[in-house]
């Protein structure tokens, strides 16, 4: 191999570099790791021209100018996760780009996070925990998710996953998927269901569709208006998914009873977003992806998805066939 240099941009830590070391150099890559110095187009172009491959994170936007820039040497833009919509997948098509993912490397981690939500605000552990802390021992009741009706909306790796979880909790579970056939809701042992009737019925609603311009904003003011007003909703998918400011109206005006929120419009999330005010949504920084095992899994599935696609191999992972 001529060009065999990738250049991973995702700030991994040294156990995550290890693995990717490993199955990099088993397959005949060197992988370079580096930091992008702004945010500017030019700051991108620069950082990865050169290069047969770059591993992106989740704040590069690879767009037309970008990738018609790199295109002499550049054969992937891949992640290490799953989500891709930072990238101009038509035009890197248009530049003889593979748009790769790590399909499924980190499914079962996002999974965890998307029950541990649920669990965590239905019995209000947070708040507990921040009570006992400061002296304050109130026993309140709380729900239980044994038993109870949840919605996901997204039925892929992830939302198949967490259905699976929710069988041990002997759940009722409805599903929303624009895109899948009948038989897959039947052979997953789960309701096929809509928008309107996930919203009105369920106690905890969790999204796993990608961001697109279909899915930009689905959670509304509409949508939110008609949960219950004891009902969670969960968002582990992307942050424009769910309009902010309408979540964060719908928490102040207790029309829902709280939220479990991975992902947020902008990363990091400023100091002075409103959501952080609230005691009824649990926060974490864009972490659901992030496992041993996961990173472990995707580093595996990443090199092997690129080494299939340089042999023109099929692999369902390329996004932009
Ligand atoms: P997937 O592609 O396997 O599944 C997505 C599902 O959403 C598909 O079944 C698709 O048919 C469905 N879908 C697409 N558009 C839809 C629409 N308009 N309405 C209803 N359903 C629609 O993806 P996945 O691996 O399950 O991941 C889902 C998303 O989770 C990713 O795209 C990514 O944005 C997000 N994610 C977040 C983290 C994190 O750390 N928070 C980690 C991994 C993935």
């Amino acid at each position: 191999m001529e060009n065999n240099r990738i250049i991973d941009l995702c700030w991994h830590d040294d156990e995550t570099k290890a693995l990717l070391n490993k199955c990099a150099e088993e397959a005949g890559f060197a992988i370079e790791y580096g930091r992008l110095k702004g945010r500017t187009e030019q700051d991108l172009i620069d950082s990865v021209k050169g290069y047969m491959a770059v591993i992106a994170g989740d704040v590069e936007r690879f767009t037309r100018p970008v990738l018609e820039a790199i295109k002499d040497d550049m054969r992937a833009v891949m992640r290490f996760g799953v989500g891709y919509d930072k990238i101009d997948t038509v035009a890197a098509r248009e530049f003889g780009i593979d748009v790769i993912v790590a399909g499924g490397g980190n499914s079962t981690a996002v999974a965890d996070i998307a029950v541990m939500y649920m669990l965590a605000l239905g019995r209000q552990i947070c708040n507990f925990d921040k009570e006992v802390r400061a002296g304050v021992w109130k026993r309140r009741r709380s729900p239980q998710l044994f038993g109870k009706t949840v919605g996901i909306i997204g039925f892929g790796r992830i939302g198949r996953i967490v259905a699976s979880y929710l069988s041990g909790f002997k759940c009722k579970i409805l599903v929303y998927d624009k895109y899948l056939t009948k038989n897959v809701f039947a052979r997953y042992g789960v309701q096929e269901s809509t928008m309107d009737e996930i919203a009105r019925t369920c106690d905890y609603i969790t999204l796993h569709t990608p961001l697109t311009p279909e899915t930009r904003g689905m959670i509304d003011k509409e949508f939110l208006s008609k949960m219950k007003p004891t009902a969670y909703l969960i968002n582990t998918s992307r942050g424009p998914v769910v309009n902010q400011a309408d979540l964060f109206e719908a928490l102040s005006n207790d029309v829902i009873a709280g939220a479990g929120v991975d992902v947020f419009d902008e990363e990091p999330i400023a100091r002075d977003n409103p959501l952080l005010t609230l005691d009824n949504i649990v926060l974490s920084p864009h972490v659901a992806y992030n496992t041993n095992e996961a990173n472990a899994l995707s580093s595996e599935i990443l090199i092997d998805n690129l080494s299939k696609a340089l042999k023109g191999e099929y692999c369902e992972d390329i996004v932009n066939p």
